[in-house]
């Protein structure tokens, strides 16, 4: 893992306590930037430059997908019932 601002190789960070902190840290103490993904652009902090590793993916996946599905199909019946009403207002 490199550092994703000034290329140098980074630290893991084995104990980290906080789950939020990053998984690795950059090597130059002085690397101190942050990524802000509204503007898309690296910005000073106060803290090293840090990297997060990727989400593990795992049998989470298709009870997810199933979830999104329900939740799609849900939505559907719900515009079905709508689309029904004004139908059915046109009409009479
Ligand atoms: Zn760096």
């Amino acid at each position: 893992m490199n550092c994703p601002y000034c290329g140098k190789p980074m630290v893991a960070q084995t104990n980290k306590t906080n789950p939020n902190a990053p998984d690795w840290k950059c090597s130059d103490p002085n690397c101190k930037k942050s990524y802000n993904w509204k503007t898309k652009e690296w910005e000073d902090s106060k803290y090293i430059t840090g990297a997060w590793n990727p989400k593990p993916k795992g049998n989470t996946v298709s009870t997810d997908f199933e979830d999104r599905l329900k939740v799609v199909e849900t939505d559907l019946e719900k515009v079905k019932q709508i689309i029904r009403d004004r139908w059915n207002a046109e009409i009479n």
